[in-house]
C-alpha cells in the first residue's frame, strides 16, 4: 500500500469511531512521517493535538492502525510536525519560532485541561444510551450546545454505578473540546465543602465565591453529601446563587432526588428542582449487552455471543458491577484460552439466581419436557433412544448448573441408579455447548423460562 493510501484508510477507519468535530479538530491533519518495521510515526499539526490524541484517543488510533494493516503495524509514535514539505529557510525559521511559542501557550491550555478534574475517558462516545438513561443523556447533549441556558441547574440522580459521574463528566469533556478555553471544574461535594470551610475559617469567602464565579461550568458530584450544618448550607446557597445568577452552568449528581436529601434547606431544594431533574434507571438486558459489546470493541477483545448474553443476564445490578464481571471473565478467557457458559455462571456466583427464584428440580424437568416434547415419565424411564436420552441429559445438566445439586440427587430426579451416568450426561452437554449452537440456545431458552 502506498503511504498516502494507507493514511487515507486509517483516517477513514477513525472517522467511523469518533464524532465529526473530534475528527476535524485532531485527526484530519495527521500525516505519515515514517514507517519502519512494525512502527509508524505520525505527524500532528501542533503539540496540543498530539497531547489530546495521546491522552484521549490513543487506543482508538492504535486500534485503527492495527486493523487496517492487519496488525503489521503495532506501534505508533506521535510527533509534532506541521507539514511534509521542507520549506524555505525563512519558512523553517518561522515554523521553529511558532512551534516554540505554541509549545508554551499550549502547555498552559493543557495544564488547564488537567486542572478541570475531568477524567478524559468519560465521554459521550463511550456512553451507551438505553431506555434507563435516555432522558438524562438527551438533556446532557442539549447542555453541551447551550451551557448555562438549556437546563440550569441540571440535577441527575440514580443508584450507584449507573453512570451519573460518567455522564456529567462527558458534558464537561465535550464542552472543552468545543471550546478549549472554557473554565470547567468537576469536584466532589466533599472537597467542595472542604474548600468552603477553609475559606470561612480564613475569612476568604469572597475570594472563594469569586473563584467559582469565574467558572463557566461547575460539576458537583455526590451532592447528597451536602453538610447538614446550617452555616455551610447558607454559604453553599450564596455560592450557588452567585453562579446561577451569572448564568453559569451547574450540574449536580446525587444518589437520590432532591426531595429525599435529608436536612436540605427548603430554599436549596427548590433551587435544585428549579432546573431539570432527570433520573438514571438500571439498564435493561439489551442495554447491558450493548455496554459489554462496546467495552469489548473498545479494548479490541472478543467474547462469544452466548458468553456476553450470560454475563448481561446475570449482572443486572449496575454498570460498575457489569464492568467488573466482564473483566473477570476476560481475564479467565485469556488465561484459559477459552470460557464456557458454565464457567461464567460459576465465576459470577450464580447461586443467588436459583435461590432468589426458588426453583425446584421438578420445574426444570417440566420445562425440558415441554421444550423438547418428551414426556416427564420418559425422561425418568430406562428408555435409551436418542431424543429421550438428550432430554434427560439436558435435565441433568440444568439440575447441576442451576441448582448445584449433588450428582446422587440428580440421579434420583432423573430415575438413574448411579451418579456416573449423570456425570457422563453432564459432560456430554458441556461438550455440546461448545460445538452445537442449538444446544446452547435451548439451554438459554429454558433458563429464561425458569
Ligand atoms: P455513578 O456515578 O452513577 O456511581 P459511574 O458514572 O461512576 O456511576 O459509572 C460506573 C462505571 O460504569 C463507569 O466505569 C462508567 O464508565 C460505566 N458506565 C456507566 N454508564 C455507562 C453507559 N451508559 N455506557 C457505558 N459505560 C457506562
Ligand atoms: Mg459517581
Amino acid at each position: 500500500m502506498q503511504t498516502k493510501e494507507l493514511l487515507n484508510t486509517i483516517l477513514e477507519n477513525i472517522q467511523t469511531k469518533v464524532s465529526p468535530q473530534v475528527y476535524d479538530a485532531y485527526f484530519a491533519s495527521l500525516h505519515i512521517v515514517n514507517i519502519q518495521d512494525e512502527s509508524i510515526v505520525l505527524g500532528c499539526k501542533n503539540s496540543f493535538t498530539k497531547q489530546v490524541i495521546e491522552t484521549r484517543y490513543f487506543q482508538t488510533l492504535l486500534y485503527s492502525v492495527k486493523k487496517v494493516t492487519d496488525e503489521k503495524i503495532r506501534h505508533i509514535e506521535l510527533v509534532v510536525k506541521s507539514t511534509n514539505h521542507t520549506g524555505t529557510k525563512a519558512e523553517n525559521l518561522f515554523t521553529t519560532a511558532f512551534n516554540s511559542f505554541q509549545k508554551h501557550t499550549l502547555q498552559d491550555i493543557t495544564q488547564k485541561v488537567l486542572s478541570t478534574g475531568l477524567n478524559p475517558k468519560y465521554t459521550f462516545d463511550t456512553f451507551v444510551v438505553g431506555s434507563g438513561n435516555q432522558l438524562a443523556h438527551a438533556a446532557a447533549i442539549a447542555i453541551v450546545d447551550n451551557p448555562g441556558s438549556a437546563y440550569n441547574p441540571f440535577f441527575i440522580y440514580g443508584g450507584v454505578g449507573l453512570g451519573k459521574t460518567h455522564l456529567m463528566q462527558a458534558v464537561g469533556n465535550a464542552i472543552l473540546i468545543k471550546n478549549p478555553n472554557a473554565k470547567i471544574l468537576y469536584c466532589s461535594t466533599e472537597s467542595f465543602l472542604n474548600e468552603m470551610i477553609q475559606s470561612i475559617m480564613k475569612k476568604t469567602s469572597n475570594t472563594f465565591r469569586e473563584k467559582y464565579r469565574a467558572l463557566d461550568v461547575l460539576l458537583l458530584d455526590d451532592i447528597q453529601f451536602i453538610s447538614q450544618k446550617e452555616a455551610l448550607q447558607e454559604e453553599f446557597f450564596n455560592t450557588f446563587n452567585t453562579l446561577y445568577q451569572a448564568g453559569k452552568q451547574i450540574i449536580l449528581a446525587s444518589d437520590r432526588p432532591p426531595s429525599e436529601i435529608s436536612h436540605l434547606e427548603e430554599r436549596i431544594r427548590s433551587r435544585f428542582e428549579g432546573g431539570l431533574v432527570a433520573d438514571i434507571q438500571k439498564p435493561n438486558l439489551e442495554t447491558r449487552i450493548a455496554i459489554i459489546q462496546n467495552k469489548l470493541k473498545d479494548r479490541n477483545e472478543f467474547l462469544p455471543e452466548g458468553i456476553i448474553y450470560t454475563i448481561a443476564e446475570l449482572v443486572d445490578t449496575n454498570i460498575r458491577e457489569l464492568e467488573g464481571a466482564l473483566l473477570k471473565i476476560s481475564i479467565f478467557a485469556k488465561t484459559n484460552g477459552n470460557v464456557t457458559v458454565t464457567d461464567v455462571r460459576s465465576l459470577l456466583g450464580d447461586k443467588i439466581f436459583a435461590v432468589k427464584k426458588k426453583i425446584n428440580p421438578l420445574d426444570i424437568i417440566k420445562i425440558v419436557s415441554e421444550e423438547l416434547n418428551i414426556e416427564i415419565k420418559d425422561i425418568r424411564s430406562a428408555k435409551r433412544n436418542y431424543d429421550i436420552t438428550y432430554a434427560r441429559q439436558i435435565s441433568m445438566y440444568l439440575l447441576k448448573d442451576v441448582l448445584k445439586l449433588p450428582l446422587v440427587k440428580i440421579a434420583k430426579h432423573v430415575g438413574r441408579k448411579d451418579h456416573t451416568t449423570v456425570m457422563h450426561g453432564i459432560s456430554k452437554i458441556e461438550k455440546l455447548l461448545q460445538s452445537d449452537p442449538n444446544t446452547s440456545r435451548l439451554i438459554q431458552q429454558i433458563k429464561s423460562k425458569l
